[in-house]
């Protein structure tokens, strides 16, 4: 479940005319072809015995071209779930099952463990609250402060697999992500390609790139996430279940998935930024928002309306203007001053008023940062993953080709 679909109401529309007509039928049939050339066998295995389920309503805005492609994330992501068969429980000889490539699934026996939600007695509240994905796969906390109004948080109203099947579905989690990225990665010779073909200016093709590039960010927070909740798993277990401790080392299968996971992810992760080294991110929903100051003064307030789709473009002509001031900086003013736009001065004054209370509740969360600067969270997760953290992670992690190659482990 990754959550990051539709979390601000603010949209604007992006000038890309492709004009054509999306429904699941076209989408699907567009989503067959591009795996089929661009996604490696993984990929295509996964996509191919999954699209039999309904997957669309995964896709963030189905109408829009680009939208499709980054939404493959998602799809992939959720995909990999049904691969691994993800279930309240594990079956009746209690086995979990990772699909990790073509002809290897392995099955990793369940051995003593907890669910990840003890994790809350260990880890400072101010920090997880800091982290976007902790409340969701570990935290087990409906509410992420004033962000519940903005991000569709825990909606579904279940317990995360994660949570209840402690390191087990923790891992299961963490490969969904990674299966994230690989597509991302997979497509983006694809995406440049498109690109190139547009009828539109450099920058907005650089745009486009930087909304690919957020994208990807947001898929390598992910790993940096869950690196630090297997790591915090792990010591909280050493601490205070030595027999749980004890039968995840000695859980060889397991070690050899998470190694898997870790190495393939960190690898990509490392490709994936270099290759998007010198693209600014840039994302259209929100990008303005970077530019604001939150101090309610009216040029913020009227620099909002003009970038946000709080109303509609007709109204926005008779609300607001952007003006260049002498040193040549622009500013936003209302237009309403004259006396002809007085009807509006009312609607204005309304508008300012809820606005204000909006950008008080947005500020005062603690994730704000994650929703507009995915580089800077990318910071600070890597800030917290320190060295008892990688220690932790590189102990538990095993040399695992000889397993794979030989095919001890991995079933078809
Ligand atoms: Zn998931």
């Amino acid at each position: 479940m990754p959550f990051l679909r539709g979390f601000v109401c603010i949209i604007l529309a992006i000038t890309f005319a492709y004009g054509q007509q999306w429904n699941n039928q076209s989408i699907h049939t567009f989503y067959q072809e591009i795996i089929s050339k661009y996604g490696n066998k993984e990929l295509q295995k996964i996509f191919f015995s999954q699209s039999q389920y309904p997957y669309t309503q995964w896709i963030n805005k189905p109408y829009h071209h680009n939208s499709i492609i980054f939404s493959l994330s998602t799809v992939l992501h959720e995909m990999q779930h049904g691969m691994d068969n993800i279930i309240e429980n594990t079956d009746s000889t209690n086995t979990y099952k990772y699909f990790l490539f073509e002809n290897c699934i392995i099955y990793v026996p369940q051995s003593r463990f907890f669910q990840t939600d003890l994790l809350n007695n260990m880890i400072p509240k101010s920090l997880s609250d800091s982290i976007f994905r902790f409340n969701i796969y570990v935290g087990n906390k409906n509410q992420i402060s004033d962000y519940k109004k903005y991000l569709r948080i825990n909606s579904g109203g279940t317990v995360s697999y994660s949570i209840h099947h402690g390191i087990f579905g923790l891992i299961e989690e963490f490969l969904a992500y990674y299966r994230g990225l690989q597509v991302l990665s997979n497509i983006y010779p694809y995406f440049k390609k498109q690109l190139q073909s547009l009828n539109s200016s450099s920058i907005e093709k650089k745009q486009e790139l930087g909304i690919f590039k957020y994208y990807v960010l947001q898929e390598c927070n992910a790993f940096y996430e869950f690196q630090l909740f297997i790591a915090w798993y792990l010591q909280y277990a050493s601490m205070n279940n030595k027999e749980a401790y004890q039968g995840f080392y000695s859980n060889i299968p397991l070690r050899i998935v998470f190694s898997y996971i870790h190495n393939s992810y960190k690898q990509l992760i490392d490709t994936m930024l270099y290759q998007l080294d010198t693209i600014p991110v840039y994302k259209t929903d929100i990008h303005f928002i970077r530019e604001l100051n939150f101090d309610g003064s009216d040029n913020d307030i009227c620099r909002y309306i003009y970038y946000s789709d709080v109303v509609s473009e007709n109204y926005k002509n008779n609300l607001v203007e952007k003006i260049i001031l002498t040193d040549g900086k622009t500013a936003w003013k209302f237009i309403g001053e004259r006396e002809e736009y007085l009807f509006f001065k009312k609607v204005y004054n309304k508008l300012k008023k809820i606005l204000f209370k909006n950008f008080k509740s947005l500020t005062g969360a603690k994730l704000f940062s994650f929703l507009t600067n995915p580089e800077e969270t990318l910071m600070f997760l890597k800030r917290h993953s320190t060295e008892l953290i990688l220690y932790e992670i590189d102990k538990f992690k095993v040399n695992y080709n000889d397993c794979l190659t030989k095919s001890k482990y991995c079933n078809p």
